[in-house]
């Protein structure tokens, strides 16, 4: 879909409206600009489980409320269960379309291709068994710099759509797009365990692979009217096991090419709620960013709980382009 809408325009007047689409097209197109490319250290909520602006979570422990040019977001609002929903909903929009294959977390090797001998790591984020597991997942895990839930439940559309479900399915149509360039694929879950893995381990899973590049998958939960992807980029930190200081300047790079081929494959536009304009958010509390020590992005491909978003994350279609997006984006960083 295309955002020219007024919705979309104008997110937030405090910086410039001509950084917005433009910087992020031409990162798309001129990947000798990226570095020039201005990434906002904007503050979102503290969700391992993603939520940018935040609230793609069980809010606990926001340490700064996201600025917003659409009214206040609330924090716990990602935290509601999707009544009715269960995890295997049949009603779940085109979900039968991807051509994953469940039943297995890693993938074979392909002969060819160009990313031939690359690995990456899809992280599907959260699980749909973690509705009935509450307990495991809200156990802490340190993640370097505190202790936070070792999962979350993600949020859903109004509808009940569980992101659990989104994630899994973009992951699936990533990982085939990857493979048939030659990369080995790896899912941290593929909904073959009750619930999880925790924060801390789905960066473990990324690291003892040697992941050349890793991704977790999330839609955002926050406020009708938030509309938009970001990419949520590893921050420095150098705290107990969390040390990202090597990987923060090819994550950005990996986060920007996967911005620019983001718009330029769904004609979606970034976050008009964080990130101002420029769909790159760094942050420095998620534990799946912290504790990795490969280059790791989080996506946030729309807000959940927005209506128009919610159109788009629930089509297939729109998320066979979502994953192209992130696989350009991908191949792009791996070839350098
Ligand atoms: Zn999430």
């Amino acid at each position: 879909m295309s955002y020219t809408g007024p919705d979309f325009d104008p997110p937030q007047p405090r910086r410039s409206p001509l950084r917005r689409p433009l910087t992020v097209a031409i990162a798309a197109l001129v990947p000798g600009a990226l570095l020039g490319w201005g990434v906002y250290a904007a503050v979102g909520g503290p969700d391992d489980g993603g939520g940018g602006g935040g609230t793609d979570r069980a809010g606990s422990v926001r340490t700064s409320s996201a600025p917003s040019s659409s009214g206040p977001v609330s924090p716990t609002d990602d935290a509601k269960r999707p009544t009715g929903a269960s995890p295997s909903a049949s009603s779940s929009p085109s979900s039968s379309s991807t051509a994953g294959n469940p039943s297995a977390s890693a993938s074979k090797s392909a002969a060819s291709g160009p990313l031939r001998g690359k690995v990456v790591v899809i992280d599907p984020g959260h699980n749909p068994g973690n509705f009935q597991h509450a307990s495991e997942i809200n156990r802490k895990v340190n993640v370097g710099t505190h202790w936070k839930e070792c999962d979350t439940t993600g949020t859903a559309t109004d509808a009940g759509w569980p992101e659990a479900e989104f994630t899994l399915d973009v992951a699936h149509r990533l990982r085939t797009l990857l493979e048939a360039q030659g990369a080995t694929v790896r899912l941290t879950q593929d909904d073959d365990r009750p619930y999880g893995p925790c924060v801390d381990e789905r960066a473990r899973i990324g690291n003892e692979a040697k992941a050349d590049a890793a991704i977790s998958i999330h839609a955002d939960g926050s406020g009708a009217g938030n509309r938009g992807f970001h990419v949520i980029l590893p921050g420095p930190v150098h705290d107990g096991a969390a040390d990202t200081r090597a990987i923060a300047a090819p994550s950005a790079e990996l986060g920007q090419r996967i911005a620019g081929n983001f718009v330029r494959a769904t004609g979606s536009a970034p976050s008009n709620y964080v990130g101002g304009g420029t769909g790159l958010v760094t942050r420095t509390d998620l534990g799946g960013l912290n504790l990795s020590t490969v280059p790791k992005v989080f996506i946030e491909c729309g807000n959940m709980r927005d209506s128009k978003d919610a159109a788009s994350l629930t089509s297939g279609a729109w998320r066979q382009k979502a994953a192209h997006g992130m696989s350009e984006g991908i191949v792009s960083f791996l070839r350098g």
